[in-house]
């Protein structure tokens, strides 16, 4: 028998650790203890050395969803003779010096099984109360001011627990022990639902803002981590109303549906994707739409997919209960970042919502809604932040300034990396506030004071500018090189390998766009070994609003721009002849826009990516049939030019081919390139690794087949799961490339 204590370091409370390590400590049938202290879990188990080790392993292996253990420290283990088949969960422990580098700030977390039983059951004494919350679930990330977390240091310091609330609180065996948001009717927050003039309107603001709903009016609802609007899902008036007020005419708005019964209704769900949006995070899942749903296709047009998520407060349990779907989409101005403060969205959505349903809670940090695809996070936020990302290695400490659409920093703590949720594009001004806002909060709640910073390439990014002003030792790292960085940190690769990096924009060593890539490096250093062959974009950024444009060059280029019947034809290809305003650009993202076009998609776009979103949606997945595949070799870089693709595509629309099938043969024309490409720069390096990133990955087809040619020819193929492929993953790279240079003494 062996009596062993250890530390577990990490984000290890307020998510339900402590009854699950009850739970494995008796399923082993080992004896001892666990309890919280103010910086760690501490846990003693008496057992056999076997058990123990066996309980070690699932406990890094099987632990709580939106657990993070950074650490496990043995901290002593001797022999023992008495039997001890007892495990209980001891009562907490404030340790005065706890220090900061070991406290870790759980996320926020949806309602949990048995305060949704509490929620609906008329005989408790929260029985449809909109904030009922335990030890198991809550808001956390977004109330905390400062660490230790504590009901003091959050903003639940305004409410005074009653009686009932506070012995709970007081009570180790009962769920709210130290469940710091705990409240009821009688002492917690309350709703208050509000006219566009802020003025109160009378009776049970929940019922009232069903009955709103219910008559097609907008709403402004403040959840967790900011407001959402939201109508009722199955109004079409409600919805156009919504897009005329919110000036967004085609990007797609999340939905929340009650249950995963209703969600199946208008949607395609494996059983992992039921697993993924009924976990604790509870984000928006992207689900193949189908084809008998009844929503209205307006609330995503020409789109396959639809986001959808689960409650995750009791309010909003409350407020779908009584509609097959409600359309909850972000509470903002076009591009300006999630509104939390119930002023300013009195202020700022006067003109978009009738109504607001509002409540006294404050919300300190805001956050968006997570989004994820087919198991991989492409948007990093509530539920997710702020978990840490681990990794083996210790690293310096480090600021990550990221990149500048879908934006995000990342600080560096021991062997974690903090990645900030998602903020938006920093090109707006409230964004880049909300920017610097986060930062200095990461760094005072997290207690890090960066010694390094780490920016794009890209000289006119905000984010640039803003590390140029730090006055640290700063490093300006090629953007594809830091999305292929992230990937590989996140997959655990140290050794060099092959990046397949797609996406629209990145400012390239060349001072050219780059895009559509492929490198060859590690964290330290790489080398671009092939391209998608460049194309001048006419106009520049108008060019990326205006995909016909790009068409217009790309036939330009094979002599066949009279194909192109537009107004500003002549005036564009005048820009082009004279190679006026048209930088030029590898992006694989702008042959996707080009291609849709042609296939009269999308001429103009009304929200980024959406011709590549609509192509990907029309394409007919079944169809093998491919454009001709042409790399040539420039000065031992392999150019996947797309004359030939452009050619036989041009035959298909003449002969009547079906948009949908060539939408697929591009797909497999761009796949098998790429992976042709590969294969001639694995035969010249010897490197059988690929990691795949990019925001083009968010293309479900061409990550899966790209995935599926190369693992053919027998390479190991990784991609992202927990950091983005898009932009908002680029500060994690950006990390790990700052630290290997360091190590090197290179910076
Ligand atoms: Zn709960
Ligand atoms: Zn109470």
């Amino acid at each position: 028998m062996k009596r062993t204590r250890i530390k577990v370091y990490g984000v290890v409370q307020g998510v339900g650790f402590r009854p699950f390590v009850l739970k494995l400590a008796r399923s082993l049938c080992l004896g001892g203890w666990v309890k919280n202290t103010s910086e760690c879990v501490e846990i003693e188990l008496i057992g056999s050395e076997e058990r123990i080790k066996s309980f070690l392993q699932k406990l890094r292996s099987s632990h709580p969803p939106l657990a993070r253990i950074v650490k496990i420290e043995i901290v002593s283990k001797r022999d023992c003779d008495e039997q001890e088949n007892d495990f209980k969960i001891l009562k907490s422990e404030k340790v005065e010096t706890a220090r900061k580098e070991n406290l870790w700030i759980p996320p926020d977390v949806g309602t949990c099984d048995d305060c949704l039983r509490e929620l609906f059951d008329p005989k408790d004494r929260r029985y449809r109360y909109p904030f009922i919350n335990c030890t198991n679930c809550g808001p956390r990330f977004t109330i905390i001011i400062s660490l230790p977390y504590d009901r003091e240091k959050t903003t639940m310091r305004s409410f005074k627990m009653c009686e009932k609330c506070r012995s709970e609180y007081e009570n180790p065996s009962d769920r709210r022990f130290h469940a710091q948001p705990n409240a009821c009717p009688v002492c917690g927050p309350k709703l208050t639902l509000l006219d566009r003039r802020g003025g109160i309107i009378s009776g049970d603001p929940l019922e009232n803002a069903v009955k709103l709903l219910k008559e097609g009016k907008i709403l402004a609802v403040k959840g967790l981590g900011g407001f959402h609007l939201a109508a009722d899902a199955l109004n079409s008036k409600a919805i156009e109303e919504l897009r005329r007020r919110k000036n967004r005419p085609h990007k797609p708005f999340a939905l929340m549906a009650f249950d995963l019964n209703r969600i199946s209704k208008f949607v395609v769900l494996s059983e992992e994707e039921k697993e993924k949006i009924s976990s604790p995070i509870r984000p928006i899942a992207i689900l193949k739409k189908r084809k008998d749903s009844l929503l209205p296709e307006s609330i995503a047009p020409n789109n396959k997919y639809l986001g959808f998520m689960l409650p995750y407060t009791p309010l909003h349990y409350l407020l779908t209960e009584s509609f097959e779907a409600l359309i909850m989409t972000s509470g903002n101005l076009s591009d300006e970042p999630i509104i939390y403060e119930n002023e300013v969205a009195l202020e700022k959505l006067k003109n978009i919502a009738d109504f607001f349903l509002v409540h006294d809670r404050d919300i300190y940090t805001p956050c968006d809604d997570s989004i994820v695809i087919n198991g991989s996070v492409v948007r990093r936020a509530r539920g997710y932040t702020p978990l840490p990302l681990v990794g083996k290695e210790n690293l310096p400490s480090i600021l990550a300034c990221g990149a500048e659409e879908k934006s995000s920093f990342a600080l560096s703590r021991k062997n974690t990396i903090i990645l900030s949720q998602y903020i938006g594009d920093l090109k707006d001004i409230e964004a880049f506030d909300r920017y610097r806002l986060l930062i200095e909060r990461f760094k005072d709640l997290f207690g890090i004071e960066p010694r390094y910073a780490v920016c794009d390439l890209h000289p006119t990014y905000l984010s640039t500018r803003y590390a140029e002003g730090l006055n640290l030792p700063l490093l300006k790292v090629q953007h594809h090189h830091a999305h292929m960085a992230s990937c590989m940190w996140e997959n655990n690769l140290n050794e060099k390998v092959i990046g397949v990096i797609l996406d629209g924009t990145g400012y390239g060593t060349d001072g050219t766009i780059w895009g559509g890539e492929i490198l060859v490096g590690d964290y330290s250093e790489f080398e671009r070994k092939g391209y998608i062959k460049p194309i001048p974009l006419p106009g520049g950024d108008k060019a990326i609003r205006e995909p016909w444009r790009i068409a217009l060059s790309y036939l330009y280029e094979i002599g066949k721009e009279d194909l192109i019947k537009e107004e500003k034809s002549k005036e564009v290809l005048k820009l082009l002849k004279l190679r006026i305003n048209s930088p030029l650009s590898s992006g694989c993202g702008r042959l996707f826009d080009a291609v849709s076009a042609f296939l009269g998609l999308r001429r103009e776009i009304s929200y980024e990516a959406q011709a590549a979103i609509e192509l990907e949606g029309i394409a007919y997945e079944d169809e093998k049939e491919t454009y001709p595949l042409d790399l040539k070799d420039r000065n031992g870089k392999v150019v996947i030019d797309w004359k030939s693709m452009w050619i036989k595509l041009i035959e298909d629309v003449k002969k009547k081919t079906p948009v949908e099938i060539c939408a697929m043969r591009f797909h497999n024309y761009l796949t098998e390139s790429l992976s042709e490409a590969v294969k001639i720069i694995s035969a010249r390096t010897g490197i059988k690794k690929v990691v795949l990133s990019g925001g083009v990955f968010q293309n479900q087809i061409v990550l899966r087949r790209l995935r599926e040619t190369l693992t053919k020819a027998g390479f190991k193929v990784y991609y992202h799961k927990e950091v983005p492929t898009n932009d908002q993953g680029i500060a994690v790279g950006q990390i790990v490339i700052c630290a290997s240079k360091i190590k090197k003494g290179e910076i």
